[in-house]
C-alpha cells in the first residue's frame, strides 16, 4: 500500500484520480482549497478509512510523509484562471516549489500536471513534446501558460540539482463527470446550455479545433506514467488525438441530447488557440501501449447523464 498525496484532489481530474488510487488499494491524502474544486466530488470517499481530506492551499508549505505526490492544484478553465491571474501564477509556481520541497525532504516521487497550453497557439500540428510552443508572454492566458511552463522548469531543475524523482505529463483537453456546471470550459458549457434549453455559445465561427479526452483515459495514463522507471521524467503528452471543430462538438451535443437549442456565435476570445491535437507517440511507447479508449460520443453521453442527474 502506497501513501499518495493528490493536490487539487477535490477538483475535476483530482477527484477521479483519488477514487482510482483508493480502488487500487492505496492510502490517499487529498489536499484542496476548494477554489475550483468541490467537496461534492469526493463526498462519497470520505467514509473510506484510507482517504484523508485536508483543506489547504498549495501556496503555503505542507509537510507530510508520502511515497508519491500528484500535483494537480490549479484552476484550469480559462474563465476561472483569468479571474485572478496573479493567484493562478502563485498556485502554479509557488505551489510547485512547495510540493517539490516536500518531495525533496521526504524522497517522494512527484508528478506535475502540466498542460497542452505550454504549446500556446501552436504553429506545429499535431504537437509533439519536442515543440517549444507559441505563447504570448503578456497575453490573457499567460498567467496559466507561463505559470505551467515555469512549473515544468522547476521540476526539471529540482531533478537536476536535487535528484528529485519527477514525472511531467502535458494534459490535453479533458472532460467528464465532476466538471462544475459553471466550469466555463466548452464541453460543460454546451451540455449545461442544452439541458437548460438555452442557446449554445460558440466563440468565433467554431472552426477552431480541440481534441477531447475522457477523464478515465487520462487517469490511466497518469498512473502508468507514475509507475515508469526513474529515468522516464517526461514531459509526455496525454490526450486523445481525435480532433473536432467546436462547431462539430456543438452539433454532436445537440444530436446526443435531442435538444432544440440554437447556436449563438460570440466574439472570439483573445489568444484562443486555433488548433490543438496531441502527438501521443511517446505516451504509446513509454506507457506500455497506452492510448485513449473512450470515443467522444460515448464519453459525452456519460457526461450528459452526469449533468442530467446533477441538475434534477
Ligand atoms: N468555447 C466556445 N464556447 C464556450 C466555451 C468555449 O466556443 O462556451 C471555445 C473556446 O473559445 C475554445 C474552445 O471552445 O476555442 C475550447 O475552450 P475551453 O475553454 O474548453 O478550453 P481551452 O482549450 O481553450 O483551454
Amino acid at each position: 500500500m502506497k501513501k499518495i498525496l493528490v493536490t487539487g484532489g477535490a477538483g475535476f481530474i483530482g477527484s477521479h484520480l483519488c477514487e482510482r488510487l483508493l480502488n487500487d488499494g492505496n492510502e490517499v491524502i487529498c489536499l484542496d482549497n476548494y477554489s475550483s474544486g468541490s467537496k461534492d466530488n469526493i463526498i462519497h470517499l470520505i467514509d473510506n478509512p484510507c482517504f484523508v481530506l485536508v483543506h489547504h492551499d498549495v501556496t503555503m508549505p505542507f509537510s507530510i510523509d508520502v511515497d508519491e505526490i500528484y500535483n494537480l492544484a490549479c484552476p484550469a478553465s480559462p474563465v476561472q484562471y483569468q479571474c485572478n491571474p496573479v493567484s493562478t501564477i502563485r498556485t502554479s509556481v509557488i505551489g510547485a516549489i512547495n510540493m517539490l520541497e516536500l518531495a525533496k525532504t521526504t524522497n517522494a516521487k512527484i508528478m506535475q500536471a502540466s498542460t497542452s497550453e505550454v504549446y500556446g497557439d501552436p504553429e506545429v500540428h499535431p504537437q509533439p513534446e519536442t515543440y517549444w510552443g507559441n505563447v504570448n508572454p503578456i497575453g490573457v492566458r499567460s498567467c496559466y501558460d507561463e505559470g505551467k511552463r515555469c512549473a515544468e522548469s522547476l521540476f526539471v531543475n529540482y531533478h537536476k540539482q536535487n535528484n528529485v524523482d519527477i514525472k511531467i505529463v502535458r494534459i490535453f483537453n479533458t472532460y467528464g463527470p465532476n466538471m462544475l456546471p459553471n466550469d466555463g470550459r466548452v464541453v460543460s458549457n454546451f451540455i449545461v446550455q442544452v439541458l437548460q434549453d438555452k442557446p449554445i455559445t460558440i466563440y468565433g465561427d467554431g472552426s477552431q479545433t480541440r481534441s477531447f479526452q475522457y477523464v478515465d483515459d487520462l487517469v490511466e495514463g497518469m498512473i502508468r506514467m507514475m509507475n515508469t522507471p526513474d529515468d522516464v521524467t517526461g514531459p509526455v503528452n496525454i490526450g486523445n488525438p481525435n480532433e473536432f471543430s467546436i462547431l462539430e462538438l456543438a452539433q454532436m451535443v445537440i444530436e446526443l441530447t435531442g435538444s432544440k437549442s440554437k447556436i449563438e456565435f460570440r466574439e472570439f476570445p483573445e489568444d484562443d488557440p486555433m488548433q490543438r491535437k496531441p502527438d501521443i507517440t511517446m505516451a504509446f511507447e513509454l506507457l506500455n501501449g497506452w492510448q485513449p479508449k473512450v470515443q467522444l460520443k460515448e464519453g459525452l453521453l456519460n457526461t450528459i447523464n452526469y449533468f442530467r442527474r446533477l441538475m434534477l
